[in-house]
Order: C-alpha cells, then structure tokens, then sequence
C-alpha cells in the first residue's frame, strides 16, 4: 500500500455531512481530502425514467452503487438470507455519488421537534411498553444547543417555506430564507379538510428554491423530483451548495470513485489515516490528523466494523458491541384517498402541505409523526401503488379504475418515528465480500412492536384528513414487521455520554479513539417523526464548528 502525503483531515462521503465539515474546515485553513466512492453526476446523466431513479429502481438506478458487485446479505424476520443487489428490495439503498442521498432527494427541510431529543424523559414513564425491549433514550444534546446550527443549514443550503402557522415547531430565531412556493391544486383541498378538523396545516420547508437564491434559479415545478437530478439545479443538495464553496478555498481535494476500506490506527490507539481503493482498484494509504466518517448509517458501521486491528479486534469504536445497533429509518404510514373532483394539476413538486397535529401528545403513544401529501405521482407509481381494494391490476376494471382516478386521488402519509431497537442491526457477513474483496454490510432484525402501533395510529388520522378533505372512499397504507433503515437509515453509531451504551459522545467523536468523528444520521439516538437530513447537515456543522475550536 503506498502512502500519500498527510493531511489535516480526510473525510469518507460526499453525502449530506461530508461535504458541510469540509466547507467549514477548510474555510477554517485546514488541508482536507475528500473521498468519495462514487462520480459526479449532473441531471444530464439521469433520463426522466419512472422505471430508473433513485426513488423507484424496478429497472435500476443512475446514482449508485453499482448492481454488479456491491451486495448486502438482508436476513428476513423469519431467520432467511438473501443476498441482496443496491436496486434490489431491502437494500436500504440512498446513492453513491457527490451529494449522496442530496442529489435527488424529495428535499423535504425538517427541524426535529425539541421532544425528539428527549423520547426516554418525555415517554418514558407515560409508555412504559414503548420502552420495554427497546433502547429508547434520550439524545445527549438538546433542541435549542442545535437551533443556531439548523438556522445556518437552511440560510447556507437554502430552504422555501413557511412554518408560521404550525403551532408544534420548536423556538426559532430567523425566519426561513425563501417564501414558499404557491399552493397546488391538492394542497389547497387538503388545507380545507385539515382545517375542517381544527388542525393546523403549513406549507412544508424545502431545500429548493422558490425564487432564485445563491446564483441558481426557482423551481421549474416539474414532475420529476423526488428520486431524480433537477435540471435546473433549483434543489439545494450538498453538491452545488457547500463543496462547490469548499472546493473553492483551494484546501479541498475531491477524490471521486475511491472506496474506504478500513480506518487505520496505531499502537497508541490514534487513527492514522485511512486505506482506500482508487478507480483502478489500486490501495492507497492516506494519512491524516483527523478521520471523519460520513457514509450515512449503514456504511459508516460497516466501515468501522471493518477496521479491526490488535487494539480494537470486534471493530472500532466498538468495544461494547453497540456499533451497528439500533438501526433505525422511519415506518411510512398514511392512507389513500378517491374524490370526485380533480386533485392533480400536473404541478411538481407535489408534496407541498403537511401537519404536525400528530408528532406528539398522541394519548397513550410515544411519539408520532409529521403527516403530509405526497410527490407528485409517476404514472407507474398509481398503477402500481394507489389501488383501491379489490381493484384488479389488469384487464377492463383496471383500465376503467386508473382512467377514472388517476386524476382524483390523493395520498397522505409520514415517517412515524420508530422505537430503537438493539437487535436491529448492521454487522459484517464472515463469508459475502464486495468486488475489491471488503466483506459486506449484514442487515438483520425487527421493528419494534409500538412502532407498528403508533405507525396504525398514524393511517387513521391520514384516513379521517382525506375524509374531511372530500375523499369518497380512503384505505389505509400500513406498515408491516421486517428490517429497518431504508432512506432515512439512521441510529448505528449511537451519541451518548456513557461509553457503554453509545458510540461516539456529545461531538460525535469515537470514545475509544480520540480523532476519529462520525457526522452522518448514524449518530441520531432517535430518528424524530420527520424526514431527517436537515438534522444530519445541522448536526454537521455543530461538530464541526467544535472541531475548528470555535463551536457556536
Ligand atoms: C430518493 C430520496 C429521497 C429522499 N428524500 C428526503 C427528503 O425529502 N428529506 C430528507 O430529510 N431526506 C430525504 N432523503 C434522505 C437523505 O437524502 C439522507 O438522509 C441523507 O442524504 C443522508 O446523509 P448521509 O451523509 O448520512 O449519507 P448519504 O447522503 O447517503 O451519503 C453518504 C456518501 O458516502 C459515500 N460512501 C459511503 N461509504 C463510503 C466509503 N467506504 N468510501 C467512500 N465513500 C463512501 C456514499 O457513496 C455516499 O455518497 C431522501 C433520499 C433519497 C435517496
Ligand atoms: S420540481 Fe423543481 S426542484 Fe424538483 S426537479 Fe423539478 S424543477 Fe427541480
């Protein structure tokens, strides 16, 4: 293995963290390298393929990794192994690419609320099922220590939006940057029937421009979003944000197409660098004062199991075998509804309206979710997807049923906020290695029981909205047992006070290794009742921030 001169940092991903820690560190002086497995890919390299994008991979996916040679081994809740391909089911697949899941993300902007991070003290006595079997706890930091670092990932990346009406969200002090984008057909019907109910809809935050801000124009209001590039770069992901400022310090270099294998330490326990192969398959050591790890919650585990070595043979950081647990994402539960009007105006992005009613102060549940409307459908998204019970998928009826509702439906849903989980779990498989030879991320376990729970307690509001909107018949979307992680993979390298029971402490540093951070959702102790990238950029900076000696 040859080794390259030492930097003062190298960071593994260019996902949502990465990127943020490298714009701060070197805008801080310091020599950072960058290294991420996947290319740079713009919009041009994505056709508008409802059959191949990032969201819906029936016929594979533009933004990686690779199908051939980059498995996971998924055991199933009754006990059975299957080798699973990226664009495979259960893969838990976000991207391999620069800006990661951000390239071609639905972009939907949450701050958790400040009960997330504090699930054990607010439910603990009140449910007590909610914690027996679980690891609920809470985060070792509060909402308010995270506030200023949320008002700076949305002022930096830039959200649209407007939250002023929802009562539930947690102290602010700046309102968002960009106005929201004007309501959709869909969303106005909504609003009726939510406020029919005496809730409180808002229109959702957004990294997406709806006027143009920091050099790139407004939202076309195009079709093909979630799951795609935005051809006119209106959505705000880390790739034409914050590395392109990082990069433009000169301190930065972006290795693209070069895989981590291990992070490498010394006799003293210090982390020394990291191994890597290049694009040719060639290993390279890089040394470096700090190690940043950021290859979002299934990777980094499987990362640091890999790094075995005489001082730390189960892995590092893993000395009480809390690496990889805990493995979280979000349960989506919702419900469909028909109406006898038209809801669909063909204006993207879709989702646009959501309520917060149900986050929390659910009686007799712990926690909840944010319910909003969907993204804009994909013709073969109805097809597949939104059917009425009982509606066959062919023949007269079929053709008759999406004729008639493929104008007039809508699907209401959020990300219920599970129950952690200590036998959820990312290990190393002993025998399934990936084409450079590094053995593969293992995915086993189950949800927790309340998570169904509160998840079924969710499809019930999302029914009784859609009613009070107009829906003429509505049916539940439930979730059902199996492993968790999916997009919103979070929760594997645990943030806590207690070594014995946590990962990394309050700045995401390793306990047992003194420079080596990880920035990505695998630090979240709970995952909150919203989608969680803001919190993952937010959280970013704050370490950062610390790292560079001035944390704000
Ligand atoms: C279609 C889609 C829609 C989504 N919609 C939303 C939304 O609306 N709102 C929201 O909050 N979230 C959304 N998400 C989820 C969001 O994108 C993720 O939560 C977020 O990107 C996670 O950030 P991360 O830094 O942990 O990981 P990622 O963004 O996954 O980035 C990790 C990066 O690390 C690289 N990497 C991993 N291992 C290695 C290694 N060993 N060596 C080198 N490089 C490595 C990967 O290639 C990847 O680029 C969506 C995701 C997708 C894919
Ligand atoms: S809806 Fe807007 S942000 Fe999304 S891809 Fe289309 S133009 Fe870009």
């Amino acid at each position: 293995m040859s080794a390259l001169p030492r930097v003062k940092a190298v960071i593994i991903g260019a996902g949502a963290g990465g990127p943020i820690v490298a714009k701060e560190l070197t805008q801080a002086g310091w020599p950072v390298v960058l290294l991420e497995r996947g290319q740079w890919y713009t919009a041009n390299d994505c056709r508008k393929d409802d059959l191949r994008n990032q969201r819906n991979s029936t016929l594979g996916h533009p933004f990686g990794p690779d199908d051939d040679g980059n498995p996971r081994v998924v055991v199933t809740a009754n006990g059975q192994q299957r080798l699973v391909e990226p664009s495979g089911p259960g893969y838990s697949n976000n991207a391999a690419c620069v800006g990661g899941g951000t390239l071609s993300y639905g972009a939907m902007a949450w701050r958790f609320h400040p009960n997330d991070f504090q699930m054990k003290t607010v439910y603990g006595a009140q449910v007590p099922r909610a914690v027996e079997g679980s690891t609920l706890a809470d985060w070792p930091i509060t909402y308010d220590e995270l506030e200023p670092f949320y008002e700076k990932a949305e002022w930096e990346l830039g959200v649209s939006g407007d939250v002023s009406t929802d009562p539930f969200h947690g102290p602010r002090n700046k309102p968002l940057p960009m106005p929201p984008l004007p309501p959709t057909r869909e969303h106005l019907i909504l609003e009726k029937g939510a406020k029919a109910l005496g809730l409180h809809p808002f229109h959702i935050p957004m990294l997406r421009n709806s006027v143009p801000y920091n050099g790139r124009p407004a939202c076309m209001r195009c079709r093909w979003c979630v799951g795609f590039a935005c051809e006119v770069d209106a959505k705000c992901g880390t790739q034409n944000t914050v590395l392109p400022t990082a990069l433009n310090t000169g301190l930065l270099e972006l290795r693209l197409q070069c895989m981590v294998k291990e992070i490498l330490v010394d006799e003293h326990g210090k982390a020394t660098g990291v191994a890597y192969f290049d694009r040719q398959g060639q290993l390279w050591e890089q040394p470096a004062e700090h190690v940043i790890v950021s290859g979002s919650a299934i990777e980094s585990a499987r990362l640091l199991l890999n790094s075995k070595s005489r001082l730390f043979p189960q892995g590092l950081g893993n000395r009480y075998d809390w690496v990889g647990r805990n493995l979280q994402g979000h349960t989506y539960t919702g419900a469909f509804g028909l109406f006898d009007q038209d809801t669909y105006d063909d204006v993207g992005p879709g989702a646009g309206i959501a309520i917060c009613d149900y986050n929390h102060g659910n009686p007799d549940l712990a926690g909840g979710a944010m319910l909003a409307n969907e993204f804009i459908r994909l013709p073969y998204q109805f097809v597949s997807g939104l059917r009425a019970p009982g509606v066959p998928r062919w023949g007269a009826a079929h053709k008759e049923f999406v004729r008639r509702f493929y104008r007039r439906s809508i699907a209401v849903q959020g990300p219920t906020q599970e129950m952690p989980f200590f036998e959820s779990r990312v290990t190393v498989d002993p025998q399934v290695r990936d084409k450079l030879g590094i053995p593969v991320a293992r995915l086993s376990g189950n949800k927790h029981p309340h998570t169904i729970e509160i998840g079924d307690a969710m499809t019930a509001k999302a029914e009784a909205w859609l009613k009070a909107s107009g829906a003429i018949q509505t049916w539940p979307k439930k979730a059902g047992q199996g492993t968790s992680g999916g997009q919103h993979q979070a929760g594997t390298c645990r943030m806590g006070n207690d070594p014995r029971t946590s990962v990394v402490d309050r700045w995401c540093r390793l306990h047992e290794v003194e420079n080596v951070h990880v920035v990505d959702g695998s630090v979240h102790v709970t995952n909150g009742g919203f989608n969680p990238v803001l919190t993952i950029m937010a959280n970013a900076y704050r370490v950062a921030g610390h790292l560079v000696g001035g944390a704000k």
